[in-house]
């Protein structure tokens, strides 16, 4: 306990939001999405339950992360990897999981008035690159050309991927065409690993996917956790405002989680549609609601929108509250958020 504690400490400054606890049962894991993710049990499970739902949670996230994958490619599957490779090709036989997903991704395109657009993939392919030269050789960092992310966001309508239930194929039309899910499947597969334990019948679990928060039930005492949301000013050493949390999802999109400078100037990784540049209306937005897929896709498309427009489509959903972080370090948020501020 006292390893995995000091493990929890040293690896917090790479989550966007921290559950904060005392004596929990958990494991950490290293090998989804590229990021570190944590499974906590509360319940006072004897060992073997939490070894036998900490595989599960395991199994159900290594595989989301093979689909979801698109730098590599799995011998017998197709991935996402395997749909842009083949893109202007034949369509192309996947899992039923895949096609279940991108169907999903479609719904909350339409929903987000395609903020969130996981066929952005040509222009983020640009501010990747570019981020990664700039990692690798600072001094040569430079920003990407408006004639190309022009050119890229050509490519990038929501009809170039074609979804067929019936053969379970997908096929992008276009050759240039490219899928990216950074914005939504950490928190899709979340949801789905969530969706295990309670149908394990497992309550006071949290799992932390990369920063992405599920909170399963409560604690064994029906109360909630304090979760910390980063001060976007300050995230490795301090918080902007702590929240208890019972049966539900929290997920934050900072400007502060991957980013390149360039002039002195920070470029983060989410990008707006409208100027194919990131999104300079917040410092950060976090969104509180059940399901961590629509609470991913919700904080990258609220990140992009102007306070009224995110405000007015979380009410239209129902059930999401938001906390918004202006870049003075001043805060917004929905009425209902207010009851689950601490202090
Ligand atoms: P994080 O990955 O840090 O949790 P987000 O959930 O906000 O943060 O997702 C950001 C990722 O989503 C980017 O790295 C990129 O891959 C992708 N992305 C960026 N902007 C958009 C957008 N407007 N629509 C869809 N995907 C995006
Ligand atoms: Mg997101």
């Amino acid at each position: 306990m006292f390893c995995l504690l000091g493990l929890l400490a040293s690896f917090a400054g790479c989550s966007q939001n921290e559950v904060k606890s005392t004596e929990p049962m958990g494991k950490v894991y290293f090998n989804w999405f590229d990021t570190v993710s944590y499974v906590y049990s509360y319940a006072g499970d004897p060992a073997e339950r939490f070894e036998q739902l900490s595989a599960g949670v395991s199994g159900i996230l290594t595989e989301y992360h093979q689909l979801f994958d698109i730098y590599h490619e799995y011998s017998g599957i197709n991935n996402l990897c395997t749909i842009n490779r083949q893109a202007g090709g034949d369509p192309l036989k996947v899992d039923p999981k895949l096609i279940e997903f991108l169907l999903y991704a479609e719904d909350l395109y339409h929903k987000t008035d395609g903020e969130m657009n996981i066929l952005l993939g040509p222009v983020l392919k640009i501010w990747h690159n570019h981020r990664t030269e700039a990692t690798d050789n600072p001094g040569a960092a430079s920003l990407p050309g408006q004639e190309e992310l022009l050119e890229a966001a050509k490519h990038t309508a929501f009809d170039l991927l074609e979804i067929d239930p019936q053969q379970s194929t997908v096929r992008l039309v276009d050759a240039s065409a490219a899928i990216d899910v950074g914005a939504l499947g950490k928190g899709y597969a979340t949801e789905k690993a969530a969706d295990y334990l309670q149908q394990q019948g497992a309550g006071g679990y949290v799992l932390n996917i990369g920063g992405n928060i599920r909170i399963v039930g409560t604690k064994p005492d029906g109360s909630g956790w304090n979760t910390a949301v980063k001060d976007p000013q300050a995230p490795d050493s301090r918080y902007a405002a702590t929240l208890n949390l019972t049966d539900t999802a929290c997920v934050t999109s900072g400007n502060y989680e991957r980013f390149f400078s360039v002039d002195g100037k920070q470029y983060h990784h989410i990008i707006d549609r409208d100027t194919l540049f990131p999104a300079e209306q917040f410092a950060s937005v976090t969104i509180i609601t059940r399901d961590s897929g629509l609470a991913d896709a919700l904080s990258t498309a609220l990140f992009c929108m102007s306070y009224e427009d995110g405000l007015a489509l979380v009410k239209s959903l129902g059930g999401v509250e938001v906390l918004w972080i202006n870049h003075d370090g001043t805060m917004q948020y929905t009425d209902g958020l207010q009851d689950k501020l601490v202090n």
